[in-house]
């Protein structure tokens, strides 16, 4: 059972739907979660909405509105998931219910239009990762480095427009220019949803330590990957003890008030040793309180940082 309330910031499942691996609506151990999976392990689950490369550039949008769909479709296969559109929507929670936020990896879908972006808002869209590894209208992704370059005025207007919209802007794959730019132009905490810390783990996807210091100053947060290679440089050895490290290293640096969890999960096709899979989350509270943080800490790092900023950000109704 639940003993705290978890909030993980990214997973990619609905791709395998899309490409036939499995339904989010059946009972399964094929990949890392599904809707039966997250009952009981995970009270909040953003989704997000990943475009392979093949798609892009012309079929970005038209994918996009796809998975939509078809998450609608799986979500009504079920009758104990609810999406979360609005602040009220994160007053009540309970086990035996999971509840979903609507998150597209990539701005390429907006084709540099606002109003696509607005569109995608009343599609229920409530967090958008501004690039994903590559350049698109908004800025470069991390994928350019080391000669990344910052927002384009386009990717600081969809910025402010979240901000006014309510949805949450998201950092992570986002080249380090652009993460300033970002900080500079919102009025409103953001996340790096599925990102590590680089002091440990020197990898263009993760955050230094004064990114780190910047994201807790703004009230935001990092939720911390599961991916091997984001946590080590050995990635064949890492056990959820590496986690455990990030989360250790993030909190020291930021306050434990700054950090949570974004698995990545069924977008990484490496694991961490003792966190194979959505069910195995209780086993990291468990190594939380064995490294001394203490309840309120682990309350806060397994969800409460996420519904702070959520309540920050989302629409009152
Ligand atoms: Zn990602």
């Amino acid at each position: 059972m639940l003993q705290y309330l978890i909030v993980d910031g990214h997973c990619d499942s609905i791709l395998d739907v899309y490409n036939g691996k499995k339904s989010l609506a059946l009972q399964n151990n094929i990949g890392h979660l599904d809707f039966f999976r997250l009952q009981n392990n995970v009270n909040l689950q953003f989704m997000a909405f990943f475009v392979e490369s093949h798609h892009k550039p012309y079929n970005t949008l038209y994918n996009v509105l796809e998975l939509i769909d078809l998450l609608n479709e799986e979500i009504s296969k079920v009758n104990f998931v609810q999406k979360v559109l609005t602040q009220k929507d994160l007053e009540s929670f309970s086990p035996a219910s999971v509840k979903i936020l609507l998150t597209i990896e990539g701005g390429d879908c907006l084709g540099g239009s606002i109003r696509i972006l607005r569109n995608l808002f009343n599609l229920g869209i409530r967090c958008l990762t501004l690039t994903w590894n590559n350049r698109n209208e908004l800025g470069d992704g991390c994928g350019e480095e080391p000669h990344g370059s910052g927002l384009s005025q386009f990717g600081k207007n969809v910025v402010k427009e979240m901000n006014n919209l309510g949805m949450l802007v998201d950092v992570s794959h986002l080249a380090e220019k652009g993460f300033w730019d970002v900080l500079d132009t919102t009025g409103k905490p953001i996340i790096a949803s599925h990102s590590c810390c680089k002091s440990i783990c020197n990898h263009p996807r993760n955050l230094s330590d004064l990114q780190l210091k910047a994201l807790a100053q703004n009230d935001g947060l990092i939720g911390i990957n599961f991916y091997p290679p984001f946590l080590k440089d050995k990635p064949q050895e890492v056990t959820i003890d590496d986690i455990v490290k990030h989360i250790v290293y993030a909190s020291e640096v930021m306050g434990p008030e700054h950090v949570g969890l974004g698995s990545d999960f069924d977008g990484i096709d490496q694991v961490p040793q003792g966190l194979e899979d959505v069910s195995k989350l209780p086993f990291l509270i468990e190594k939380l309180e064995r490294v001394g943080f203490s309840s309120k800490e682990i309350a806060n790092i397994m969800g409460y940082n996420y519904l702070r900023v959520l309540k920050k950000v989302l629409p009152d109704d």
